[in-house]
């Protein structure tokens, strides 16, 4: 059962909902009425992050993005447990940094086949019911690294500007079958990817905000599920970043 909210009644996937901004995603997303599938490699955590949302009928499923064939099982247990989902937030993500000539072949196909990859895989798998429907809404979550690059972040940077050709793509595709696909570019938020980042270079980073903090994960969360909802019915095919300032 959902109460009310703008996404009453909605089934939405989240990947890497587990933590970080995708559980920040997930429960705003489900606060806003949907019932939402946690998707993450640690299918117990999934688990308990679904556990944990407001509302009721959300589940959580193990799934690593970067395999094809896990992203349309992922899909399918969906349909069976929730429905098809109207809303597909492609969020897992990975870092592998390292400077250019130390770049292992691994680091490179890793986050690619994760960050770009795994977000095609999804988009594929869910596609198909979206334009049966003649309704979805994708939203991918990439990085103002992806806008910017970054010294020791070719494969992050190329897995992010890739994934904006990708929402763009996407966006023109499936606009005729009713589909928005746009992407949110986060800039430096605390979870725990940015948690080895360690002290000094932290407050480094942070001189660079204009608004002069990191951002929450709610603060992602926030544009993910406006871009998810009715709100923003006629905005498709758009990169924004939500970075206190860093991109502009
Ligand atoms: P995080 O705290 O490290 O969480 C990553 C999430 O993704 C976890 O739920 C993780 O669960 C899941 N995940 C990782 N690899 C996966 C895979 N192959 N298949 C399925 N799930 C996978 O990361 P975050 O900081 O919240 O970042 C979330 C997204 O925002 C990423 O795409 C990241 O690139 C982007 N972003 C983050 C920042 C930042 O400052 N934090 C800035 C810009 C963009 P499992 O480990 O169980 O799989």
């Amino acid at each position: 059962m959902t109460g009310g909210g703008p996404l009453a009644g909605q089934v939405a996937v989240v990947t890497g909902g587990s933590r970080g901004i995708g559980l920040g995603v997930a429960e705003a997303l489900a606060g806003d009425g949907a019932r939402v599938a946690v998707v993450a490699r640690n299918g117990e955590r999934a688990a308990a992050a679904a556990a944990g949302l407001p509302g009721e009928g959300h589940c959580g499923l193990a799934c690593d993005v970067a395999s094809a064939a896990d992203c349309k099982e992922a899909v399918a247990e969906t349909t069976k447990r929730l429905g098809p989902a109207a809303i597909l937030v492609n969020n897992a993500g990975i870092t592998r940094d390292n400077i250019l000539l130390r770049l292992r072949d691994e680091d490179w196909s890793a986050v690619v086949e994760t960050n770009l990859g795994g977000a095609f895989n999804m988009i594929r798998a869910t596609a198909r019911a979206m334009m049966k429907r003649r309704a979805g809404s994708i939203v991918n979550v990439s990085s103002v690294i992806g806008l910017t690059g970054n010294a020791g972040q070719a494969n992050y940077a190329a897995s992010k500007a890739g994934l904006h050709g990708l929402t763009k793509s996407v966006a023109r595709e499936l606009a005729p079958r009713g589909i928005r696909c746009n992407a949110v570019a986060p800039g430096f938020v605390k979870t725990d990817m940015t948690a080895g980042l360690g002290e000094a270079r932290t407050e480094e980073l942070r001189q660079r905000i204009p608004l002069g903090a990191l951002g929450r994960p709610a603060d992602v969360a926030g544009l993910v599920a406006f871009l998810a909802g009715p709100g923003a019915r006629y905005i498709t095919g758009q990169v924004i970043a939500v970075d206190g300032g860093m991109a502009m």
